[in-house]
């Protein structure tokens, strides 16, 4: 129920901030998160210029501390996930910085044990569960999608040749057509198998382990759960969607430093994430006119985001104040579009 009111009022948009633990080798006491609320409130301030700069007050739907496991998180989206199974477009997202645990939400860390799996092992495995209690009245069928982004190109990490191919996007009208209908689409039926497909398209990411990090962060990775249900009754069916995306880092590149191929990325970073900054603004505005086409990443995302659609936004931060900066332009992302 409040949740439904908290809808009504942001326009279907949910902020949630995730404060990652300091690593064993930094130091605690450098920390910028001054203070974090029970009711969604932050306080960010500068150690190293104190009395200068006071607190900077921030308030989301909801702050996570860096005490909190996997299974609080999700614990908390979990009903906005299932509501994929009755129909609805979903769109959860992880912004940050590199380094600031995106990855660590939305998949878990390499070599993840169950307890550490991230959203997305948790929402197919959460799905199998309850498609399979549905069973005596509703057949589901799940589909799974796996692209990445690079560069304003689109490719496919489920493909049989590697990440290769590049795909196009179709423009669709149709709240539940496909936005990249050529992405290679995987039937899966069960957790293990889910797995094994997440794996293959990490792989496919890229060569070298190195160049997989290095690559990951400049990129968008986004991993599409189709879901058809009939009611075996009356034969209607219904279709919904699931989007995760884990993007590419959001860390300003100083461009008196970089040339070519690094300026370049840099700039179509910027450029996908400002209009995703963009597309969210202008629906929590509930504008009439919503700018879908200024990226191939809000253009992938058009479905799940608006309408009907639900969007939830992980607002990742490291609270090292060595970060300071840019946690700060994170935390001001988010509360533009919150
Ligand atoms: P990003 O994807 O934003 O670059 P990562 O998810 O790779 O960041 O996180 C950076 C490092 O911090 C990784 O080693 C990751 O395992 C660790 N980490 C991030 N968030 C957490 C967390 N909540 N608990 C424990 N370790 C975390
Ligand atoms: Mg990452």
């Amino acid at each position: 129920k409040l949740f439904n009111e908290i809808q009504e009022l942001k326009g279907n948009i949910r902020v949630l901030c995730r404060i990652r633990p300091f690593r064993p080798w930094e130091d605690e006491k450098s920390t910028s998160v001054e203070y974090i609320g029970e009711n969604g409130e932050l306080v960010l301030s500068n150690p190293t210029k104190k009395g200068k700069e006071g607190g900077k007050n921030f308030t989301f739907n909801k702050v996570f501390g860096p005490s909190t496991t996997q299974d609080m998180v999700f614990k908390d989206i979990q009903p906005l996930i299932r509501s994929v199974l009755d129909g609805y477009n979903v769109c959860i997202f992880a912004y940050g910085q590199t380094g600031s645990g995106k990855t660590y939400t939305m998949m878990g860390p390499e070599n993840a044990t169950e307890k550490e799996w991230g959203v997305n092992y948790r929402a197919l495995n959460d799905l199998f569960n309850i498609a399979h209690d549905r069973r005596d009245a509703i057949k589901y069928e799940l589909g799974v999608q796996m692209v990445e982004i690079y560069n304003e190109q689109i490719r496919d990490l489920l493909g049989s040749g590697g990440s290769q191919k590049k795909l196009g996007i179709q423009n669709t009208t149709q709240p539940n057509g496909l936005a990249v209908p050529d992405a290679t689409m995987c039937p899966v039926n069960s957790t293990s198998h889910v797995i094994e497909l997440m794996q293959t398209g990490h792989n496919n990411r890229s060569m070298s382990a190195t160049a997989l990090n290095e690559r990951s962060s400049r990129s968008h990775s986004v991993v599409t759960i189709h879901v058809q249900g009939q009611d075996l009754k009356t034969g209607n069916t219904l279709r919904g969607a699931l989007h995760l995306v884990d993007l590419a880092g959001s860390e300003r590149v100083d461009r008196s430093a970089v040339t070519g191929d690094r300026l370049k990325e840099a700039q179509h970073i910027n450029k996908s994430l400002a209009a995703l900054g963009d597309v969210i603004f202008s629906l929590s505005q509930k504008n009439a006119h919503v700018p879908y086409r200024n990226s191939k990443l809000t253009q992938v995302l058009q479905t799940s985001l608006g309408g009907h659609a639900k969007t939830l936004m992980f607002v990742q931060v490291n609270p090292d104040v060595s970060s300071y900066t840019e946690t700060l332009s994170t935390l001001k992302f988010a509360e533009r579009v919150s």
